[in-house]
């Protein structure tokens, strides 16, 4: 089911940005989800962007990451020998992309409380490939949201976007889990960083499976967003 994608954000700190404003390539048409069943948060981890206009450049930057090609070299030690890695194979390195169709993610957002529409609503991710709970991976059933920087100290702007994707989910696709990748994944590790998930993920209490210690609240009901 994909819907129209932009709708009108509450908030005044909250600025939806399309595809185009944020000068992407032209989508490429992809599966559609059935039946979304939550979202995951992510951080890119990279630079933390300066200003909307830069959070645009790194937005075409992982476009471009996530649609190249991948590129596998050997790897060489300063002789130019082949360095061995386990079972004495030569080791070999990506140095080119994810050679995916689309950039992963199905939404961005960052400090200045900017939306940026990615693969938008509706359509399967590359962003989680988990299946933590046996029921499939994460990248079909479940909206990729990713913070642009480490995650560590998101402004209230930020998680205000955050916020928002969340209740546009629930308002769309009716309520669902709201996780951070470090929960359901070991390749998420410190994903979407400590900030986002202390601050946007934790205090929602919607988790995929239950958390140690913590919130096993239900999925129903989205609280208001946390300041
Ligand atoms: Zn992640």
């Amino acid at each position: 089911m994909v819907q129209p994608a932009l709708a009108c954000p509450a908030s005044r700190l909250i600025q939806l940005q399309s595809r185009s404003a944020a000068g992407l390539q032209p989508f490429r048409r992809l599966l559609a989800i059935r039946e979304p069943q939550g979202v995951v948060f992510h951080c890119s981890d990279g630079q933390q962007p300066r200003d909307t206009r830069h959070a645009a450049e790194r937005l075409r930057i992982m476009q471009g990451y996530h649609r190249a090609p991948e590129r596998w070299v050997t790897v060489t030690d300063a002789k130019g020998q082949p360095v061995l890695g386990r079972g004495g194979k030569p080791k070999r390195r990506n140095e080119g992309g994810r050679g995916w169709l689309e950039v992963g993610y199905s939404w961005a957002f960052d400090d200045f409380g900017n939306v940026w529409e990615l693969r938008g609503w509706g359509v399967v991710g590359s962003h989680t490939a988990a299946d933590p709970d046996g029921r499939g991976s994460l990248n079909f059933r479940a909206h990729g949201a990713v913070y642009l920087g480490d995650g560590e100290r998101p402004t209230g702007a930020a998680i205000e976007a955050g916020a928002w994707l969340v209740e546009e989910h629930e308002r769309r696709f009716g309520p669902g889990f709201v996780v951070g990748h470090c929960e359901v994944s070991s390749a998420g590790k410190t994903c979407p960083g400590r900030g986002v998930q202390e601050r946007l993920v934790l205090p929602l209490g919607r988790p995929l499976m239950p958390r140690p210690g913590g919130s096993t609240a239900s999925a129903a009901g989205v609280p208001a967003p946390p300041r």
